[in-house]
């Protein structure tokens, strides 16, 4: 239903001006979507300070027949955020909403409003010598509401679990206006089904996430962090397990970079360059860290790389000998996709695989590609130490952009048809948005996809929570 003033003026009456966005110029910030695939419009975009306001507006919403887009930091990858083109759905942004309510450094947690920033958080946890772990490059900006909605992942899952695993309790407001206070702080809950986790992960199709009650762990005191060059990819799994064997599991992320992503960075990052002297197919970027003071976490970060090299794993490599020395290494990784927007058009694939058979998914992939793209280039990247790659394909060097991008789709079908044979999953960490709905659909098995709607229908009987996202 397109919003009319009477409605207008109930929903000022709940947030109040400063709450309420009418005029376009000032909402264009909420209708883009970062990749630019998704340039919606919206009737309002409303901003409540409270879950008081939140359940208020949703409830008029729902008594009007008004479909909510929630909306964190925006930062979602699969257009979960964004407005559909007709102008009738409100924004629901929790950018208000962002205080941290508790912390608690013996239970180890945290409870947070869903609008507060994931770099805030993460600074909140260090003040009080603990650790949030969930971490991406998005973190300046991405919120713990939209983190948990799209069950984020990031470089540290491998030992920290994704967003699924950090969360102990939430608040929600479900689609009738109802608040659940589910905020429970407990390691140990076993009173029937594990709501929470049906909100995680639902991108705003189930309820609005007001809150969450989240993991703290012991704050590291030691880490390292090197560029591992790869014999081959094959080594890549070896050397993963050499890592997590010989430091105690202290891998806190393991992330693969192509020649070719190195030879992007270097290109068009300012201050990112090549530390190795030769050029090698593939990296490996390892951190170590450990909360145990005065473990000297290098010497078995230096046995590693010793015994790696011995077998032939590794060619070469470079630790870290500073905090800055470190972050320039990071940034060869986290500034990868940025590198691949100056090298033209470039199709996207968030996959996963069991960890054993990144390797062979990749030269699965790569020899796809050559087959039925000739000329577009494979840019495979991301947390091989948890079986997530980003199978990104920049387009030929001089095609033409639109026409490349066009081919979208197609190769999705071509690079999902290898990641679904080899059971992984299509969607790792971004989520389904809605670019992903029709390929989800394709692959999901029908029971699951039928679970999925009976649940849909159950919370949102009206259809209103976020429409058109995840499942239709
Ligand atoms: C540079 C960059 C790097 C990234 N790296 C990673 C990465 O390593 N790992 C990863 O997993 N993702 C990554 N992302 C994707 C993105 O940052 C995450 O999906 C993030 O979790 C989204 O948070 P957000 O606050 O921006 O959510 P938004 O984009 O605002 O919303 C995402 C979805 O959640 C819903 N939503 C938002 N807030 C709420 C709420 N409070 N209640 C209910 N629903 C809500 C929205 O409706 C939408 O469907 C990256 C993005 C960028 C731009």
């Amino acid at each position: 239903m397109p919003l009319d003033q009477t409605m207008q003026d109930r929903l000022n009456a709940i947030v109040g001006a400063s709450g309420l966005i009418a005029d376009t110029a000032d909402m264009a910030p909420y209708l883009h979507e970062e990749r630019g695939l998704y340039h919606g419009k919206a009737a309002l975009v409303v901003r409540p300070k409270s879950a008081a306001e939140v359940a208020a507006v949703v409830k008029a919403c729902a008594e009007a027949g008004v479909a909510i887009v929630p909306q964190g930091g925006n930062t979602g990858l699969c257009g979960g955020a964004a407005p559909h083109d007709d102008g009738h759905e409100v924004i629901l942004s929790l950018n208000r909403m962002n205080k941290v309510r508790a912390i608690d450094p013996v239970n180890f947690t945290l409870t947070a409003e869903a609008g507060c920033v994931l770099a805030d958080l993460q600074t909140a946890a260090a003040q009080k010598d603990c650790l949030f772990p969930l971490s991406l490059a998005a973190e300046g900006s991405c919120q713990i509401g939209g983190n948990l909605s799209t069950n984020a992942g990031g470089i540290n899952v491998l030992r920290y679990g994704n967003a699924r695993d950090l969360v102990l309790g939430l608040e929600v407001v479900l689609p009738d206006g109802r608040i659940w206070n589910g905020l429970r702080a407990l390691g140990k809950d076993n009173t029937g089904y594990a709501l929470r986790q049906l909100f995680v992960g639902a991108e705003g199709t189930l309820g609005i996430i007001t809150a969450a009650v989240l993991k703290l762990f012991p704050a590291p005191k030691e880490k390292a962090t090197a560029l591992c060059a790869l014999a081959d990819l094959d080594g890549g799994a070896k050397l993963l397990n050499a890592a997590r064997a010989l430091s105690g599991d202290a891998v806190t992320a393991f992330e693969l970079i192509p020649r070719i992503g190195i030879e992007m960075c270097a290109k068009h990052i300012a201050g990112a360059s090549d530390p190795l002297s030769a050029p090698h197919p593939w990296y490996a970027l390892i951190e170590f860290s450990t909360s145990r003071p005065n473990a000297n976490i290098r010497a078995s970060f230096e046995a590693l790389l010793e015994t790696a090299f011995e077998q032939g794993i590794i060619t070469d490599a470079v630790i870290a000998e500073s905090l800055e020395q470190a972050k320039n290494l990071w940034k060869l990784r986290e500034s990868l996709p940025e590198a691949q927007k100056h090298e033209g058009g470039s199709i996207k694939h968030d996959v996963s695989v069991p960890v054993s058979r990144v390797p062979e998914f990749i030269a699965k992939g790569i020899a796809a590609i050559e087959k039925h793209f000739p000329g577009a280039r494979p840019v495979p990247f991301g947390h091989f130490g948890d079986g997530n790659i980003h199978f990104n394909v920049s387009q030929p060097v001089d095609a033409d952009q639109s026409a490349y991008l066009a081919k979208w789709t197609e190769m999705n079908r071509v690079i999902h048809d290898i990641v679904v044979a080899m059971d992984g999953s299509i969607s790792a960490e971004h989520g389904i948005g809605m670019l992903k709905v029709e390929e989800m659909k394709h692959y999901k098995d029908p029971v699951e996809l039928d679970l999925m709607r009976t649940l849909k229908r159950a919370l949102d009987p009206a259809g209103l929570m976020n429409p058109g996202k995840v499942v239709d």
